[in-house]
């Protein structure tokens, strides 16, 4: 019975909210799903999570010392993969962010290799873009994880500094060494021989995830793994 209404309650929001899968925007889905099946079928794994070297933990290679790197999907123009993190950065879909940390989450279980992580960590956003979009995206994705894989997340474990107006317009290299000082450890005891897993939307060039790691490693007894859902081949 209460499936019965549960199940109503939701053909109703459906009408008032119609919900379109964020791959092809086909509106035959089922009501909580973020992608239809072909769509979720589809979704471009790297497949690389369990293998030493792989070519996120060469992205850091001689720049910062990781334990574990890896990221689940390819990201590339014009795909699911990349309409999902826009959806999650721009449009306010809190449910891709889950999404993606929940198929994060099984990857990391199941690969077996990160099982030592004791924390999670979400890179952190910049306080003045976080209030304006309402939340920071690797939190979110962070939490998707943990509720398939039991680790916790360290909530402020990390802090971005502010900058100032003439700090964002300085070039390429001062942006480079000013990234260095960009995090903060709020709290180290929070996080003090801990081995933390690093999250984040989309890996690039590893320059914000390289940073921080740096100042989490400053803390003593750090260790630190990286994990993103997605990665861009430069
Ligand atoms: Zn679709």
């Amino acid at each position: 019975m209460l499936k019965t209404i549960t199940s109503a309650l939701s053909d109703f929001s459906h009408l008032i909210f119609p919900h379109n899968c964020q791959g092809c925007g086909t509106d035959l889905l089922h009501h909580n799903a973020t992608l239809c099946p072909k769509c979720f079928s589809g979704l471009p794994y790297t497949g690389f999570m369990q293998q030493a070297g792989n070519p996120i933990e060469k992205i850091f290679y001689g720049r910062v010392n990781t334990q574990y790197a890896g990221s689940l999907l390819y990201f590339t123009k014009n795909s699911t993969v990349q309409r999902l993190v826009f959806a999650l950065k721009y449009q306010g879909n809190r449910q891709a962010g889950y999404f993606l940390g929940k198929l994060l989450g099984q990857a990391l279980k199941e690969c077996g290799r990160f099982n030592s992580v004791d924390a999670l960590v979400a890179l952190p956003l910049n306080k003045k873009k976080e209030k304006a979009r309402g939340y920071n995206q690797a939190l979110l994705i962070a939490e998707g994880i943990t509720s398939e894989w039991d680790k916790p997340v360290i909530m402020d474990g990390l802090v971005r500094k502010l900058f100032t107006e003439t700090q964002t317009k300085k070039g390429r290299a001062a942006r480079w060494q000013n990234m260095q000082d960009v995090f903060e450890v709020a709290n180290p005891t929070n996080v003090a021989g801990k081995h933390l897993l690093l999250i984040d939307d989309v890996v690039t060039t590893g320059a914000s995830l390289e940073a921080c790691a740096l100042a989490a490693l400053k803390i003593p007894g750090v260790t630190i793994s990286i994990a993103t859902a997605a990665y861009t081949i430069l």
